[in-house]
C-alpha cells in the first residue's frame, strides 16, 4: 500500500482508546452504571417524531444551551455545547493553543488534555503533583513562571487519581495564570466544590461538564462549557457548522428535567463507593480516597512473591489481566507516568462490585 505520510509531530503519538474488551462487567471507563428514567427515554422516542430531519439543527443549540444556563444561573451567551466534553476541550485548544504556545497540566490526570493540545499542535508542559497526587502550590507555580501557558488545566476530581484539586490552589492557580484556566468537573456532582464561581466576564476561567457520568448519557457524547461570553464567541469560530446534532440537543433538555433522578444516582454510587473502599482497604493494596465514581488502587505484593515487590513484578498488569480472566475489565493505568502498577476501578453496580470485589481477592491469592 502506498501510504501517504502523517504530520512529523504526530509521528510518535498512538490514539488515546480505553480498551472496549467484550466482558461481562465493565468497569474501565467511568460512565454512570444507572440507566436513564424510562420516562426519559418515551420522552426522548416521542421528540424524534417532532425533528424536522430534512433540516440542519439549530446551529445556536438555543433549547439546550438555555436549559444549561438556567440550573447554573448563568446566561445562554456563558455556555459551549459540543460532542462530549473531549470536544469541548479541542474546541479551547483550537482556540488558545496551536503552534507556538504551551498548555499545562499537573501529572498524572486525564491525559486527553495533553494528547488533544499535542494534535492541536501545542507544546505541552507537565508539572508533577505530589506523592499523594495533591497539587504543589510550588509547582503550579513554577510552571506557570517559567512555562507562561496559555491553556493551564486542573481537573477536579481528578482522573484517574479520584480527589478534588485543593480549592486554595485552584484560587491561586486562577490568580497567577497567565492564559485561560481550563477546570475540568467531568465528576463534578461527586465533588465537595467547583470552580463556577470563577467564571465571569474579568475572569479567564472555563468549566466544562459532561453529560456522560452522572446524567447516564454516555452514549450520547454531550459535554458543555460554562466561560466568559468572550470566550464562547471565540469557540464558536473553531466549532464546524451544526457541529451538535438535533436529536442530541433534545436529549440533553429532556435529560436535564430528571435532576432528582440523577442525584439519587450520585448517592447510591457514592454509597457504593464506600463499600468498596471498606472492602479494599482489608486487601493488599494501596488504595487512595476517592470524590469520585472511581478508585485508584494498586497491588502491593501477589502470592509467591516477597512483600513489597509488587512494583519490580508487574502486579498491576499481572492482577489486570487475572481480573480480565474473570469477567471484569477495570482500567489499566500502569504503564502511565507516575501510575507504576497502578489500576482504576469505575464504581458499577452493586452486582458488578460484588463480581469485582471477588474477583480482585482471588487475583491478589492465586499462584501462576
Ligand atoms: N474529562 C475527564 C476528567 C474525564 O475523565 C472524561 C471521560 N473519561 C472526560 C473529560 C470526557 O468525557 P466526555 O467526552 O464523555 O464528556
Amino acid at each position: 500500500m502506498n501510504r501517504y505520510p502523517k504530520r512529523d509531530d504526530l509521528r510518535a503519538m498512538s490514539g488515546y482508546h480505553s480498551p472496549q474488551v467484550s466482558v461481562k462487567v465493565r468497569l474501565n471507563t467511568n460512565e454512570s452504571p444507572i440507566e436513564p428514567p424510562a420516562e426519559f427515554v418515551r420522552e426522548l422516542a416521542a421528540a424524534v417524531g417532532a425533528i424536522r430531519w430534512n433540516r440542519y439543527p439549530d446551529r445556536a443549540a438555543r433549547d439546550l444551551r438555555g436549559a444549561i444556563a438556567a440550573m447554573h444561573h448563568v446566561s445562554p451567551d456563558n455556555v459551549f455545547v459540543a460532542n462530549g466534553s473531549n470536544e469541548v476541550l479541542q474546541s479551547v485548544l483550537l482556540a488558545y493553543s496551536g503552534a507556538g504556545r504551551s498548555v499545562a497540566t499537573f501529572e498524572p490526570t486525564y491525559q486527553l488534555h495533553s494528547h488533544i493540545a499535542r494534535i492541536a499542535g501545542a507544546t505541552v508542559v507537565n508539572g508533577q503533583r505530589n506523592a499523594d497526587f495533591t497539587l504543589s502550590e510550588d509547582e503550579v507555580q513554577r510552571v506557570l513562571r517559567e512555562h507562561q501557558p496559555s491553556v493551564t488545566f486542573l481537573c477536579s476530581p481528578n482522573n484517574p487519581t479520584g480527589m478534588a484539586e485543593d480549592p486554595d490552589i485552584i484560587a491561586s492557580t486562577i490568580r497567577s495564570a497567565p492564559g485561560v484556566v481550563v477546570v475540568d468537573e467531568a465528576y463534578a456532582q461527586f465533588s465537595p466544590h467547583t470552580a463556577l464561581q470563577y467564571v465571569n466576564e474579568d475572569s479567564r476561567v472555563a468549566v466544562s461538564r459532561t453529560f456522560s457520568k452522572t446524567w447516564s448519557m454516555a452514549a450520547a457524547r454531550l459535554g458543555y462549557l460554562i466561560a466568559p461570553t468572550w470566550m464562547i464567541e471565540d469557540l464558536e469560530i473553531v466549532a464546524l457548522p451544526y457541529h451538535l446534532d438535533a436529536l442530541k440537543q433534545v436529549a440533553g433538555v429532556i435529560a436535564l428535567k430528571y435532576l432528582p433522578h440523577m442525584e439519587r444516582g450520585v448517592a447510591e454510587v457514592v454509597a457504593e463507593r464506600e463499600r468498596m473502599l471498606r472492602e479494599m482497604r482489608s486487601m493488599p493494596l494501596t488504595v487512595w480516597p476517592s470524590q469520585a465514581n472511581f478508585i485508584l488502587f494498586r497491588p502491593e505484593a501477589l502470592a509467591g512473591n516477597a512483600p513489597g515487590s509488587g512494583s519490580a513484578s508487574g502486579a498491576g498488569r499481572t492482577v489486570w489481566q487475572r481480573l480480565l480472566e474473570s469477567g471484569v475489565l477495570v482500567r489499566d493505568c500502569s504503564s502511565w507516568d507516575g501510575l507504576a502498577n497502578c489500576l482504576r476501578v469505575t464504581v458499577g453496580t452493586s452486582t458488578e462490585n460484588d463480581a469485582f470485589i471477588a474477583a480482585l481477592r482471588n487475583a491478589l491469592s492465586a499462584r501462576d
